[in-house]
């Protein structure tokens, strides 16, 4: 068979599809977005599980409305500029090609003020095509409405969950970005009903606690470990045998192999939910070896497995509960 160069529309539907995959993924671009925007609340409000509408609302530094076009544009990023800033990447994202996939597969509608700006802006767009941009008078912050995900990408659509499946995972994502950005306060909203709301005060264990709701123990830990700060969570989950292990770097959500082998290994015998909250210089994490940036590359990794260990046998041998006065109710 003779090689063809992909049209535009399909090789930008290949793109766009190892980014945004369901609904989760579309929040999950949108709120490290509005972290990355040093937002303080954030309001996901969904549609049948995301599937008909997104809106993700922040209070953050906004986007000038003249470069609105350019948020939709692929490899058009504010977070770093050149090369040698690949190896010390400090925000969320970086590879400015979010927006641009998920706008190339739905119809958005993007409304912001930068901070400071006199004017704010509007920007929509269908299938990645801009047909609409002009100032609109708004307040600092962002909101970006998703709709029609897959409206012109049937193959993807088929894939979608129902309404509840889809819900679950938004709603599991954005506990997790809560126990990981205590200060933030996000709310979610689905079908006009709340789903949940951190309290955004900065206490972690108050977040843990609405989250994960009642449980009869929750421990926690700090160690570090050459260069790697590692606080560490534990609930006990009465009659569950599993563990459940959620992990974040540098305040990202990762899934990674080989912390999850460390975990795995040293929690074996104590099952609960695990949470690990590592903290590294960024030039000894590499964050841009996986395309919905999951997994990560440590430049030391007998320092995460050590961490892991000190940890969780720190909070494995705490002998009494009364240890933890701050978690009695
Ligand atoms: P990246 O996050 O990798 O830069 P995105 O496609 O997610 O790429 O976003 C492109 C750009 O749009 C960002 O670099 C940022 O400047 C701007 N942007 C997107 N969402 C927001 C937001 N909620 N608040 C402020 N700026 C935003
Ligand atoms: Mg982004």
């Amino acid at each position: 068979m003779a090689i063809l160069k992909l049209p535009r529309e399909v090789a930008l539907k290949i793109a766009a599809g190892e980014v945004v995959e369901r609904p989760v993924s579309v929040v999950k671009e949108a709120l490290e977005n509005s972290l990355d925007a040093h937002s303080s609340r954030i309001l996901v409000t969904l549609t049948e599980g995301g599937k008909s509408s997104i809106v993700v609302e922040d209070n953050g530094n906004g986007i000038l409305w003249q470069e609105m076009p350019l948020v939709i544009t692929r490899y058009a990023t504010s977070k770093i500029a050149t090369v040698n800033d690949l190896s010390n990447i400090k925000t969320l994202g970086y590879r400015g090609e979010a927006i641009a996939s998920i706008a190339a597969v739905s119809r958005i509608d993007l409304r912001s003020k930068a901070k400071g700006a006199a004017e704010g802006g509007l920007l929509k767009a269908e299938g990645g095509s801009i047909v609409c941009h002009e100032q609109l008078p708004w307040k600092e912050g962002t909101r970006l409405q998703v709709d029609d995900l897959f409206f012109n990408f049937p193959a993807r659509k088929k894939f979608l969950r129902s309404n509840l499946s889809e819900l679950r995972k938004i709603s599991a994502l954005m506990r997790d970005f809560g126990a990981a950005y205590p200060a933030v306060l996000f709310s979610l909203y689905h079908n006009g009903n709340k789903i949940f709301e951190t309290q955004g005060t900065g206490d972690r264990a108050a977040v843990l606690r609405s989250l994960w709701g009642a449980s009869p123990e929750t421990r926690s830990t700090t160690v570090s470990c050459g260069s790697i700060k590692l606080e560490c969570w534990w609930q006990s989950t009465p009659g569950r045998q599993k563990n459940i292990i959620t992990s974040f770097v540098n305040g990202r959500i990762v899934s990674d192999p080989l912390i999850r082998g460390a975990a795995s290994a040293a929690c074996k015998d104590f099952s609960g939910n695990w949470m690990f909250f590592f903290t590294l210089p960024p030039e000894l994490v590499d964050v841009n070896i996986h395309p919905a940036k999951a997994e990560v590359r440590f430049r030391y990794p007998a320092e995460i497995f050590e961490a892991v260990k000190a940890a969780s046998l720190d909070l494995q041998n705490r002998p009494t509960r009364l240890s933890f006065p701050s978690f009695w109710e």
